[in-house]
């Protein structure tokens, strides 16, 4: 009895997670298609910059992808549980969370934060990631935990049916 009521838990909870969103809830970032747009000097005169009245902004030849804010993500949880909370998955000595680093030489230093995501009964692994342009990183400032921390809700989210594409492309 006790485990059909934490089944029941279970799928109510991800029925809110999964829940469509409304259109004015749905942001659009540019996605660059074309080498010369990327780097700004594209040669194609259909391909000049001009304002863009889906992602709002002054970009060459792209695409609008769709993708959920962190401050609607906060509020999707919220709506499915009040308490949901999360965890780093590994601490260091101090036992702040453990931030990790991969190097790739000029380019700069990724840092990665894995948080355990607990919402009611769902709990989900996710990882944030964020570019650091130090190469050698000592004392992540707060700022970098925090976009850390903002990524890995919002990815670890996604896990649990959050904003996904199929959500995105339904309306
Ligand atoms: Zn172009
Ligand atoms: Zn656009």
């Amino acid at each position: 009895m006790e485990e059909l009521s934490r089944l029941e838990e279970s799928r109510r909870t991800a029925d809110i997670l999964q829940a469509k969103f409304d259109l004015s809830e749905i942001k659009y970032k540019p996605k660059m298609k074309c080498k010369g747009c990327m780097e700004w000097n594209c040669q194609v005169p259909e391909h000049q910059p001009s304002l863009c009245s889906k992602c709002g902004q002054i970009v060459g030849s792209h695409r609008d992808i769709p993708y959920i804010e962190y401050e609607t993500v906060i509020c999707r949880l919220n709506a499915a549980d009040p308490v949901w909370w999360w965890e780093p998955l590994v601490k260091d000595e101090h036992a702040h969370p453990k931030i990790s680093y991969q190097s790739f030489g000029e380019t700069g230093t990724s840092a990665g934060l894995w948080i355990k995501l607990h919402v009611g009964p769902l709990v989900k692994l996710g990882v944030g990631e964020a570019l650091v342009p130090s190469t050698n990183p000592t004392e992540p400032s707060d700022d970098l935990l925090e976009e850390l921390v903002r990524d890995a809700i919002v990815y670890t989210a996604s896990l649990m049916g959050v904003g996904t594409i199929s959500q995105l492309e339904a309306i």
